[in-house]
């Protein structure tokens, strides 16, 4: 902390106590109105306190909660403290109040918005930028995240000392990375495919194959990657097959936490140094938790978007155990809630099924669609009684996520 300039130090301060006011009177975390206050005393803040340490960002659509949560977690292999916003305040004001919260850590993991990343890249100077996937999140339409890419890719072309770390199965990572001087490309795996039928290079349309994806028309092809997710394992840059048994559910896990591999490996730390710390992350931020609510064991996963409403499928409960949708349309959700449509919810069909939610009604006619058999229900606990399960499966968007997370008590 000393090393900071005068004014800084005071914002810090400042910001610091404004959190812990906000901590105390209920109204947040505290993990955005400290930074707030700090950027407007000083605003270089986030440049100042970035100085001197090892930066690492992470972005993308979905994951990079989760994926900053690991690459956390795999660094603090080296012994020393770790800053990171681990509760997704991903602005700036957030990535400020997590650096000022830990002012000697020499390393720093911040999960940052796709649209920031430009200035955060200017300000902080990291070492390592990591690139997971781009597609529609509630709010944009395609159009929008081309020009996300296309601002990345102008930001990485100006930043040479950076390494960046990025998901050669997305072809819009791959365009946006692929002005970077220095990458590292990770076979992380695609999910959805809606957002990349065409070439971002020329438009065309994309094929893909056994082997990923290439252009039709151009030389624009997916690279050769060092780091693979083959299934259930990771094979390392060296070609070294690992066995990825994490605590945390599902194939979009295992590709985060490739990534975060790839980031430890960079800092000298390898896959099964590594590995043990990633295993002991295995809720975050709420999501995966395992919640007794009366006889009933709740499951908790967040689904923001059509990709992620695939993740949340691919980890549900084996079987017939029954599940909640929670829907709501709040601002941070998206007001339009016309994206269920993007969803296939057939793979639902013989589970009993519960649905909740401000927009209970939209994803009712959206199920009805998709013949998919469904009961309204009034909330979390009147979900478990109608569906008398021991065990239940919730998948709720950002603020229905939230009440729930309010009604069982935030465990984490
Ligand atoms: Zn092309």
């Amino acid at each position: 902390m000393s090393k900071l300039p005068l004014r800084a130090r005071f914002a810090t301060g400042l910001g610091g106590a404004a959190g812990r006011v906000s901590r105390l009177t209920g109204r947040g975390d505290g993990s955005v109105i400290g930074g707030v206050l700090g950027l407007r005393v000083e605003p270089e803040l986030l440049r100042l306190l970035a100085v001197g340490r090892q930066i690492v960002l992470v972005t993308g659509t979905n994951g990079k909660t989760t994926t900053t949560r690991l690459i956390a977690a795999a660094l603090s292999a080296l012994g020393q403290e770790v800053a990171s916003n681990a509760f997704g305040a991903n602005m700036e004001a957030g990535l400020a109040s997590a650096m000022g919260r830990a002012p000697d850590a020499p390393y720093a993991v911040l999960e940052t918005d796709e649209r920031y990343l430009p200035a955060v890249i200017k300000s902080t100077r990291p070492k390592v930028v990591t690139l997971l996937n781009l597609s529609r999140d509630q709010m944009d339409r395609a159009a929008e995240i081309w020009l996300i890419a296309r601002r990345w890719r102008e930001a990485l072309a100006q930043a040479p000392d950076c390494l960046v770390i990025a998901n050669a199965d997305d072809p819009l990572i791959a365009w946006a990375a692929g002005a970077a001087a220095n990458v590292t490309w990770v076979a992380a795996g695609q999910r959805w495919h809606e957002d990349s039928w065409c070439c971002p290079e020329c438009g065309s349309h994309l094929r893909r194959d056994d082997l990923g994806w290439r252009c039709g028309e151009c030389a624009f092809a997916r690279p050769h990657t060092p780091w693979v997710l083959d299934d259930e394992s990771v094979i390392d840059a060296q070609g070294q097959a690992h066995e990825l048994d994490l605590a945390l559910p599902g194939r979009a896990n295992r590709s985060n936490a490739v990534m975060a591999l790839a980031v430890a490996d960079f800092f000298g730390i390898g896959v099964d140094q590594a590995l043990p710390f990633l295993r002991k992350v295995s809720s975050v931020a709420g999501r995966y938790t395992l919640v007794q609510r009366g006889d009933c064991l709740v499951r908790l996963l967040l689904a923001k978007n059509p990709a992620g409403w695939l993740e949340a499928f691919d980890v549900l409960t084996r079987g017939t155990t029954p599940v909640l949708l929670a829907v709501n349309a709040q601002v941070p959700d998206g007001k339009d809630t016309s994206w269920l449509w993007d969803v296939d919810y057939r793979l639902l069909r013989g589970r009993p099924v519960l649905i909740s939610g401000e927009r209970r009604l939209d994803l009712a006619v959206r199920l009805e669609a998709d013949e998919v058999a469904f009961e309204l229900a009034d909330g979390l606990d009147d979900a478990i009684r109608r569906s008398r399960a021991t065990t239940l499966d919730v998948i709720a968007n950002y603020t229905a996520f939230q009440q729930i997370r309010t009604v069982i008590g935030r465990t984490e």
